[in-house]
């Protein structure tokens, strides 16, 4: 496993590899099983793969967890050589960002919806690092989770609007043995909150299953998850959404195709995203 810190250096790295499938997996680093999923399955699909780590400043919000936001690079790089990834991509914030720094994507109306409520800049912020991340890297897959849905739609909404050449791959939720699903943030819960959290999960499942048995009232849906976190004092609804997996707009009635359920919440200062699809991203 080869670490190159500067755009130069990997560029002139993929330069060299003319004729190999790239795959690439952009992250934020402190790596659980969620990341290594996505990790494991580009070795599979590629010649190559290339993971970078950067906690980009400009997807955080003011106020937001930048500072705190856990890192622990020696670990991490003792997962991609056990895994078998073959560059880490390492960049810092002066080579990301050089002074002054002006030029920003922007995924219109969707970035403003679900999470862009609370989190205004968020997409914005998401959408010119990973495109800047393309252009250095020059994948040919890319692979992201479906823990984070909207931004993997937006994402695949940017690739294709912008003729982006590479194909995105969005992989399945890993969760805790408790249904909580990994993140690097569940680090910021005290055991208390924790236990806590185990209702997200499961008010989503439930939901799920209500749907599996025929509910479609998508007001129906959404009414009985809230009631159900509401059961779990130290859970702050943020949003309960139920919208179109292709267009992000809320729906009456659950299209089995088509429906992304998509919740954020906050215990304590810790805030949490979780949601199901019916159809594919
Ligand atoms: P992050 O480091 O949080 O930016 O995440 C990097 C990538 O890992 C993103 O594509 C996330 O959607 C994905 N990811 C994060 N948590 C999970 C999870 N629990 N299951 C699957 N993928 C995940």
């Amino acid at each position: 496993m080869k670490q190159l810190d500067t755009i130069a250096e990997m560029n002139a790295a993929m330069a060299e590899l003319t004729g190999k499938s790239i795959g690439f997996v952009p992250t934020m680093g402190y790596f659980h099983q969620g990341h290594l999923s996505l990790m494991e399955q580009s070795i599979k699909e590629n010649d190559v793969t290339v993971v970078s780590i950067y906690v980009n400043p400009s997807q955080f919000g003011a106020g937001e967890d930048f500072d705190q936001y856990p890192r622990d690079l020696d670990k991490d790089k003792k997962d991609l050589q056990r895994l078998g990834v073959d560059f880490l991509f390492f960049p810092q914030d002066s080579e990301m960002y050089p002074d002054p720094y002006l030029t920003y994507v922007t995924v219109e109306e969707w970035q403003t919806l679900l999470c862009g409520q609370s989190r205004p800049h968020h997409f914005r912020g998401v959408t010119t690092i990973v495109l800047k991340l393309f252009n250095i890297i020059g994948p040919d897959y890319a692979y992201f989770g479906q823990k984070d849905a909207q931004q993997a739609i937006i994402l695949k909404k940017m690739v294709k609007d912008l003729n982006v050449p590479v194909s995105l791959r969005i992989l399945p939720i890993v969760r805790d043995a408790d249904g909580l699903a990994l993140s690097s943030r569940n680090s910021y819960l005290t055991s208390k909150e924790r236990q806590a959290a185990r209702k997200f999960p499961e008010a989503l499942n439930k939901a799920r299953f209500r749907i599996n048995e025929g509910q479609d009232s998508a007001q129906r849906i959404r009414d009985e998850i809230i009631e159900d976190l509401k059961q779990e004092k130290m859970i702050k609804i943020d949003y309960v959404e139920i919208v179109s997996l292709d267009k992000l707009r809320q729906v009456n009635k659950i299209d089995r195709n088509n429906t992304l359920v998509a919740a954020a919440i906050k215990i304590g200062k810790t805030r949490l995203i979780d949601n199901f699809i019916l159809g594919e991203i």
